[in-house]
């Protein structure tokens, strides 16, 4: 007999109830009692191929908190990946705790857990996990990519994130000018860690007008110095007189309060989840006519480096001509966009999910 009151609870749940809403495949909760380690895996979607995305540590407020990070993040890599043509699933792993926590120990652990997963979940860097964090991960799984370069692995991804944004930046100028030349272009860069830097490098290169904001004002005169760009103070980055700006910092800083002060044409920048609202914001961004780069494309180099990596024998040129897919790629979304008059970011995500739904038909086929 069927327990109806229990069924109900489970279909009520927080946790399956968010699983449903995002389509998830399985969410994996770790605990080591020795270590202390608790890290939450989430598998969103393996149709293409393994989930690869990477691990966060990061000291979090609840456990509810870690969980929605976790389920957004490895949603976020499903589409990053279908769209810049990679044979690899959606996933993405949160550890909590201080990342002061970490020991050998505690990483060789959480490297236990990825390999109870028998490869279908592939890890890497991201926000407090570095290369170093890497190789202990790496003594106990092969399910790890974003190892040093002296190692056999890809190294720092940020080049090739900062070269696949600048890419994805003059396909979005080609189509807000008709040319994607940037030379005497106003851009306005805001973040100037390891993607900004690298990206102010290509936009100089090419003759834009570079302005750069940063709350470190050591690294800002540093760049400038190096660069010739122009400081401003975070404060009024949005108020500038830009052609372009570029968020290379935080997320969602595409909101109600900016999109009225923003007077650019395009928006194209590195940081992850830059529309504060996706439906909300990237409708208003349409109704104003600027042109948005879909973030989760344009700042692909990253995975598009590690995935080189996956592939064994890592190969640099190989992920930079991955990386170069980029700029045709933004170009059919920013076309299907103006075609059917929807949000670029809506139109990225429908190509990707179509070739998710057609790769998952050619692997039921006979
Ligand atoms: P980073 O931490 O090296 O740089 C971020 C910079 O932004 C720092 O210099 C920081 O001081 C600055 N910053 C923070 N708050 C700011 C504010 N309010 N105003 C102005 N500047 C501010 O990070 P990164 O690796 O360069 O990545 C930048 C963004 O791109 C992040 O959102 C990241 O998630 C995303 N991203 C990075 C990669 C990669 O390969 N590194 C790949 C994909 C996406």
């Amino acid at each position: 007999m069927v327990d109806t009151k229990t069924q109900e609870t489970v279909r009520e749940g927080a946790i399956y109830g968010q699983i449903t809403a995002l389509g998830h495949e399985q969410l994996v909760i770790c605990y080591d009692e020795p270590t202390g380690l608790k890290a939450i895996i989430g598998i969103h979607n393996t149709v293409l191929g393994p989930a690869l995305g990477g691990t966060r540590m990061w000291n979090y407020a609840s456990e509810e908190e870690a969980i929605t990070d976790v389920l957004r993040l490895s949603r976020g890599m499903t589409f990053k990946a279908a769209i810049s043509g990679l044979n690899l699933g959606g996933g993405k792993a949160v550890i909590i705790g201080d990342p002061k926590l970490k020991s050998e120990a505690f990483l060789r652990r959480f490297g236990r857990f990825v390999q109870s997963l028998g490869g279908k979940y592939i890890t890497a860097e991201d926000v407090n996990m570095g290369t170093q964090d890497m190789e202990y991960i790496a003594m106990e799984t092969k399910h790890v990519t974003g190892l040093p370069d002296v190692k056999g692995g890809g190294g720092d991804p940020s080049p090739v994130t900062a070269y696949g944004t600048y890419l994805g930046m003059k396909a979005a100028a080609k189509k807000a000018y008709g040319t994607d030349s940037l030379q005497g272009k106003k851009v306005a860069v805001q973040g100037i860690g390891q993607v900004g830097k690298y990206l102010v490098n290509h936009l100089i290169k090419e003759g834009a007008e570079v302005f750069i904001t940063d709350i470190f004002e050591d690294k800002l005169q540093v760049v400038a110095k190096d660069t010739g760009a122009t400081v401003v103070d975070p404060k009024f980055i949005y108020d500038i007189d830009m052609d372009i700006y570029a968020p290379c910092a935080l997320g969602a800083t595409v909101n109600d309060e900016t999109i009225d002060r923003l007077k650019c044409q395009v928006i194209a920048g590195a940081a992850n989840n830059q529309l504060k609202d996706e439906e909300k914001h990237g409708k208003l961004l349409l109704e104003k006519g600027i042109i948005y780069a879909p973030d989760f494309l344009i700042n692909a180099g990253g995975l598009i480096n590690v995935y080189a990596e996956y592939l064994g024998g890592y190969n640099r040129d190989l992920a930079y001509q991955q990386a170069d897919k980029i700029y045709d790629t933004c170009i059919s979304i920013l076309d299907k966009s103006e075609k059917e008059n929807i949000p670029a970011q809506q139109a990225a995500i429908e190509m990707a999910w179509n070739r998710i739904q057609a790769m998952g038909k050619v692997k039921l086929s006979h």
